[in-house]
């Protein structure tokens, strides 16, 4: 079935998020990722669309090459920074030319980072429910959005994001994928919000485990918002043993997923940072392996 076809009957959906890497290296490592990773079956994987245009260029070839050469469903990432809408159109057609049928419409963050000053191309898309309307006019994608549990950093408040979900939804968004979060409130309370205004659109919550102390700095760059106390108060609570630290946010993750899986949530996408071990860990740990064999 298609991504939309499952979505709307009300299966549940298992992803994995991948970056371009820089090099060819990088890209040799992703490939050994994403072949391990196809065991699982996801529901789909996705490649994120880079700020800068070589790494734009990666995500567009890697995206196309899973699409010909692999058994999965790419989801296809697409922002609106520093782009005219003709340039934009230009990548949707290079979707849609390589059998690409899923898009994730962002708006993408400001180029100093998330938080800071947005700027639209002057021939851009100034929000993310521009570019879902762009899409559904160029074509039959499925197109997912970015959901915000904690707050967009620019954002005034989360009814304020609930609001945006719900537009991003009238324009024509099938499901959406959150930003990395910790607890099961931020999502809960996100999706009560938006089932409030009339919305029923597929939220499906967005995971990173964080397997060492330096990452939960990185995390915090990356995300524009810190890690909670708790959560670095169990990392450090492992010591100095990277193994422990390691198992540790191993089993954080692994208990967020079951909370969320309990709590309603329509599947789990993956931020794996294009490696495999962790997320495998977390799916042995669900059960989730064994859905491939009964499937
Ligand atoms: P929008 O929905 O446009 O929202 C941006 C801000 O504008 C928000 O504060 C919102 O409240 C406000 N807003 C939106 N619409 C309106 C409106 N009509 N009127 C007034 N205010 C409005 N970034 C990348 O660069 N590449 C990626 O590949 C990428 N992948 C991502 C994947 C996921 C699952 C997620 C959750 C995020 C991803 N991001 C990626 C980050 C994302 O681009 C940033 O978080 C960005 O700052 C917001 O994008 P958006 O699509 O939510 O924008």
């Amino acid at each position: 079935a298609s991504l939309r076809d499952l979505l709307e009957s009300g299966g549940r959906s298992y992803s994995f998020e991948f970056f371009p890497p820089r090099d060819d290296a990088g890209e040799a490592a992703l490939w050994g990722a994403i072949r391990r990773l196809e065991r699982l079956q996801p529901t789909f994987v996705s490649v994120t669309y880079g700020a800068g245009g070589t790494t734009r260029d990666r995500t567009v070839r890697i995206t196309e090459r899973i699409a010909r050469d692999t058994t999965l469903t790419p989801v296809g990432h697409l922002t609106c920074v520093s782009a005219s809408v003709a340039e934009v159109r230009r990548v949707i057609g290079q979707y849609a030319d390589a059998g690409v049928s899923n898009v994730l419409a962002l708006r993408g963050d400001p180029p100093d980072g998330p938080g800071g000053t947005w700027t639209p191309h002057a021939h851009g898309l100034d929000h993310a429910d521009e570019l879902v309307t762009l899409l559904r006019q160029m074509g039959s994608f499925c197109v997912g959005v970015a959901a915000f549990p904690e707050k967009h950093p620019e954002s005034v408040d989360l009814d304020h994001d609930a609001r945006v979900l719900v537009a991003k939804e009238a324009a024509g968004a099938d499901f959406a994928i959150t930003q990395m979060f910790f607890g099961v409130e931020a999502y809960t309370d996100l999706v009560d919000k938006v089932r409030g205004l009339g919305s029923d659109l597929p939220v499906i919550p967005g995971l990173m485990p964080i397997t060492s102390v330096a990452q939960i700095e990185r995390v915090a760059g990356l995300v524009g918002a810190a890690v909670p106390e708790w959560v670095v108060d169990r990392l450090h609570a492992a010591g100095d043993d990277p193994a422990r630290v390691r198992a540790t946010g191993i089993a954080i993750a692994t208990e967020q997923a079951r909370d969320l899986l309990d709590a309603g949530a329509p599947g789990l996408h993956f931020y794996t940072l294009n490696r495999s071990t962790a997320t495998l860990e977390i799916y042995q740990g669900l059960g989730l392996d064994r859905r491939t064999v009964s499937a």
